[in-house]
């Protein structure tokens, strides 16, 4: 490819709702441009990263066994409402009308159609295992679509659903699928963690997700440093042991003095460490009637977090303290009012602090909200209505770090990851819900026994590039660019000699099958060098007159600090 051809388009600036740098970075190196909220067009340099990330799945998962397909992006609704899925998921299924009235809705993902095809097609039981998977667009209308790719409403989702005759076999191609996404994930360069996770109403072990570590993922993961313990924090939550943490129930031997004690003197109360981990504590207060129920609760938060400044955050006047105020944990305060965490604020920060779990956010009327400073209590707040976005976000949660692992071997620790891929076993929820049946060796029919296996195509890149980066750009790993060397001729206009150079080598890449750009645009070194860090090729040739001279050309890979002068004749060996 030649520059001159190809579409680049790299800006200075990123946009101001670029919050996480691999949405920052992308939009500035022109791999994406914002169509609407969650929607976003793959230019040209981009879909190249997403093809490459498309090819080594492919790759892996024709590997494994599995076959690909294509389904449609609209399906009727009707299908949608044989698994009760078009009655019960929320406002994430883009539901549609035809001119016809008709209900259509635009896939979030695929196990009704697919299950729809193995009834019509996979009739018996010597036509099993089947693994049918697809690479195909998406949408969900997520509550915060944001961070660019990680999260948008329409992206693109490898999505496999294996079929078998029995609970084992569906186990055999569960495990079949955790080990192609470790190939996969292994062969894009990336640092992840595969952590069990929920299963939800269906039970037993059998989902994991795999989690790219980065200190900007919207997930909170948890294992521990003794054993092979990962999980989710939902997971590890449910792991738990219920009610107050053994802390909480202590007794308090002095009450915090309203207005002066810090989050250091409320943590030695409560006889919990101060640790380096984000760690938050909520209270409450209730006000109990005769009977004994609670007609009103407030709910203070306290923030203990080591890189914080938290003796600066002071303990707020809270109404009712002198009568003891209780530690409460999400869960209980969860079970409490029954409905789920959302926005508290202002808290000590004076900046609305969002309370996160993996739930709905559902409305909270009339709350009253903490804060450190006297008369800056928020009254007649609903919670995930009122309050702007917040500015920090912070864990409330029953699991902390250096618990003790639920193995008993070793403590927890908690860390970020992205969400890049998710294995599930389903078992006969659809083909039960769908009479999916195939007849089996004793000439009965039975149900599929299924499962589901999801990788976030377009979400992949932006994970990587949370990884990789530096204050110039993105470094991708070789197995991501959108090109894997870029050849820089300087004075290309002025110098035979350099062009004729330039062309030739780019000539000798192509023919090695090797992924090259020749920047034949006229760009200033400057200029030229700051787009290729920018878009992150990570091998970079520089042919310039002075060099070539001395039979040299200049050799730098994305995470060097300068170039090395290689022989003209060798480069070709040096990149490939
Ligand atoms: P999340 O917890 O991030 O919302 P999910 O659990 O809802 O993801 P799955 O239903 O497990 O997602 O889908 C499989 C994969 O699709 C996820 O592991 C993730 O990589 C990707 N994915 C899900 N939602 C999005 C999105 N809004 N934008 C980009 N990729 C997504
Ligand atoms: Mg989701
Ligand atoms: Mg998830
Ligand atoms: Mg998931």
């Amino acid at each position: 490819m030649k520059a001159s051809q190809f579409y680049i388009n790299t800006l200075k600036e990123a946009p101001a709702d670029a919050e996480v740098v691999s949405h920052q970075l992308m939009t500035r190196a022109g791999m994406i441009k914002k169509l609407g909220a969650g929607v976003y067009t793959y230019m040209p340099m981009g879909l190249r990263v997403i093809r490459k990330v498309e090819a080594i799945v492919r790759e892996e998962m024709n590997r494994a066994g599995a076959v690909e397909c294509v389904m449609p992006v609209v399906q009727p609704g009707e299908l949608w409402s044989e698994s009760g899925r078009f009655q019960t998921m929320g406002p994430e299924l883009l539901r549609v009308k035809d001119r016809h009235e008709r209900d259509f809705v635009i896939q979030p993902t695929s196990e009704e159609a697919v299950t729809d095809i193995a009834r019509q097609d996979l009739r018996s039981y010597k036509q099993l295992p089947k693994n049918l998977y697809q690479i195909q667009t998406k949408f969900r209308d997520e509550r915060r679509p944001r961070f660019g790719l990680m999260r948008g409403r329409e992206f693109v989702m490898k999505d496999a659903y294996s079929f078998d005759r029995d609970e084992a076999g569906a186990k055999a191609s569960y495990q079949a699928m955790a080990k192609a996404y470790r190939a996969i994930f292994d062969r894009f360069g990336l640092t992840y963690r595969a952590v069990s996770a929920d299963s939800g109403a269906i039970g037993g072990d059998l989902s994991e997700e795999f989690q790219v570590i980065a200190s900007t993922g919207e997930d909170a993961i948890v294992y521990s440093t003794g054993s092979d313990y990962a999980a989710n924090m939902e997971k590890a939550e449910a792991l738990a042991p219920a009610g107050p943490r053994p802390a909480a129930t202590q007794a308090l031997t002095r009450t915090p003095t309203p207005g002066k004690s810090t989050c250091a003197d409320v943590a030695e109360l409560l006889q919990l460490p101060l640790t380096q981990t984000v760690k938050s504590l909520v209270l409450a207060t209730d006000e109990l009637n005769e009977q004994g129920e609670i007609v009103k609760s407030q709910v203070w938060l306290l923030l203990l977090r080591g890189d914080h400044d938290m003796n600066e955050i002071k303990v707020s006047k809270v109404p009712g303290l002198d009568k003891g105020f209780r530690f409460a944990t999400v869960p209980e305060i969860l079970a409490h009012f029954g409905t789920k965490p959302g926005y508290l604020g202002p808290i000590g920060l004076k900046q609305p602090v969002k309370l996160v779990a993996d739930r709905e956010v559902a409305l909270m009327a009339d709350w009253v909200c903490g804060a450190n400073e006297e008369d800056l209590h928020l009254t007649g707040v609903n919670w995930g209505r009122d309050l702007p976005e917040p500015d920090l976000v912070v864990d409330i949660r029953n699991v902390v770090a250096g618990d003790a692992a639920p193995d008993g071997k070793g403590q927890l620790a908690i860390e970020r990851g992205i969400e890049i891929g998710h294995i599930f076993y389903l078992g006969t929820k659809y083909s039960v819900a769908m009479n999916a049946t195939f007849l089996a060796e004793d000439g009965k029919p039975r149900h599929f026994e299924m499962g589901c296996y999801g990788i976030g195509i377009t979400r992949l890149p932006a994970a990587a590039i949370e990884q990789n980066h530096d204050e110039r750009g993105i470094i991708w790993p070789d197995a991501l660019a959108p090109f894997t060397v870029v050849i820089c001729p300087v004075g290309m206009d002025r110098s035979e000699a350099v062009k004729a150079a330039a062309e030739a080598l780019y000539a000798d890449l192509l023919a090695a099958g090797v992924d090259v750009i020749l920047d034949d645009r006229g760009e200033r070194p400057g200029a030229m060098f700051a787009d290729w860090e920018l878009i992150g090729v990570p091998h970079r040739v520089t042919i310039g007159d002075k060099s070539l001279k001395e039979g040299q050309v200049e050799y730098q890979h994305r995470r060097d600090g300068e170039a090395t002068k290689v022989p003209a004749g060798d480069i070709a060996a040096f990149v490939k």
